[in-house]
């Protein structure tokens, strides 16, 4: 049993940044406004994440790692949406089976945070002695150590600890954009100071100046796609919205454009492609424009089981829901041209 969680475990995490993805994620389902994160070598060694969330009730913590704990499901209506939003509680499950995870969390009745460890799934120590008292303020931090620690052809595949921390730089920024009205900073442990630091109050346009500079930032486009009731209805688009840029610097590190959906930083290759072919009869060759998409697509809808990371989404009607976004660009752009 052991080893089957080990390996659908090493499927779902397959990197720091898949794990990190995770845990922000939580942060932010717990309503944190300011979000800590610290590294170190590229998260294999260390991932911190302290948020200033709700926190977990201490009657919660002998479970927060079995599979498919959830406290994601208010209603029975929710269970439609539950894979769709990623909500399946197995993402701490799956941490705890390939690292070692540590939680201190305090919510605001409390008097005191609560410290625990886990490992392959379980609460080290039972509730009787694995629950310690401990100094803390309402919020969680969660420690995860020695990542791939027990899967050494997971470690000998992933790339180098620098590569791994700007993939999770990647993940932070790219919820920083969408992820409004929430602080969030990110550092190495052995770095200098903060890689990124996003104020709270920043509005959309100071996040993405503040990491992809004032170039971009100041050409940006908003993107507010209307849809129309009878689309929405036949094709189940409910939203999109955004911020594109006008222009991009050769050169330049590609910039990839960013998509979420239904609040989820997806990967959507049919989409990216339809985005970069449109941009090239405006673009000179070898240009990158910056593209943040926001897409509400109705929950039942999307797919997220095409990969065990969640991180490729397929949706219904990708082909009309997709020349319809690709449609309005054309004429926000075409606007700007002439
Ligand atoms: P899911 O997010 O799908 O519910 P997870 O394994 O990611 O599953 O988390 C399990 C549960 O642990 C969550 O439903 C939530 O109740 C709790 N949890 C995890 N992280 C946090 C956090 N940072 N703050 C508050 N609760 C958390
Ligand atoms: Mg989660």
């Amino acid at each position: 049993k052991s080893v089957v969680n080990l390996i659908a475990a090493g499927e779902i995490i397959i990197a720091p940044s898949n794990a990190l993805k995770e845990l922000l994620e939580n942060a932010i389902d717990a309503g944190a406004s300011q979000v800590e994160i610290m590294v170190k070598e590229g998260g294999l060694k260390l991932l911190q994440i302290t948020d200033n969330g709700t926190g977990i009730n201490k009657e919660d913590l002998p479970i927060l790692c079995e599979r498919f704990t959830t406290s994601k499901l208010v209603a029975f209506d929710d269970l439609r949406e539950i894979s769709t939003y990623g909500f399946r509680g197995e993402a701490l499950a799956s941490i705890s089976h390939i690292a070692r995870l540590s939680v201190i969390t305090k919510t605001a009745q409390d008097e005191c945070a609560w410290k625990t460890t886990y490992r392959e799934g379980e609460l080290v120590g039972g509730f009787d002695d694995g629950i310690k008292p401990v100094a803390g303020k309402t919020g969680t931090i969660l420690v995860v150590e020695d990542m791939f620690y027990n899967v050494p052809s997971r470690l000998r595949a992933l790339k180098g600890a620098t590569e791994e921390y700007a993939k999770i730089l990647d993940v932070v920024s790219n919820y920083s954009i969408h992820v409004e009205n929430v602080g969030f900073n990110c550092q190495r442990l052995s770095g200098t100071g903060l890689d990124l630091m996003i104020r709270k109050t920043a509005n959309r346009k100071d996040r993405i100046r503040s990491i992809y500079g004032s170039n971009i930032a100041n050409n940006l486009i908003p993107v507010n796609i209307e849809i129309d009731k009878k689309f929405d209805e036949e094709f189940g688009l409910n939203k999109c919205h955004g911020m594109i840029s006008n222009t991009s610097f050769e050169n330049r590190k590609a910039i990839q454009p960013i998509f979420f959906i239904n609040n989820r930083l997806v990967i959507c290759e049919p989409l990216k492609r339809a985005i970069n072919s449109l941009y090239s009869t405006y673009l000179p060759k070898g240009h990158k424009p910056f593209v943040y998409l926001s897409l509400e697509i109705r929950p039942q809808n999307v797919d997220v089981n095409v990969h065990p990371t969640k991180r490729e989404v397929r949706f219904l009607n990708e082909d009309e829901i997709i020349e319809q976004i690709v449609l309005s660009i054309d004429q926000i752009l075409s606007k700007l041209d002439s």
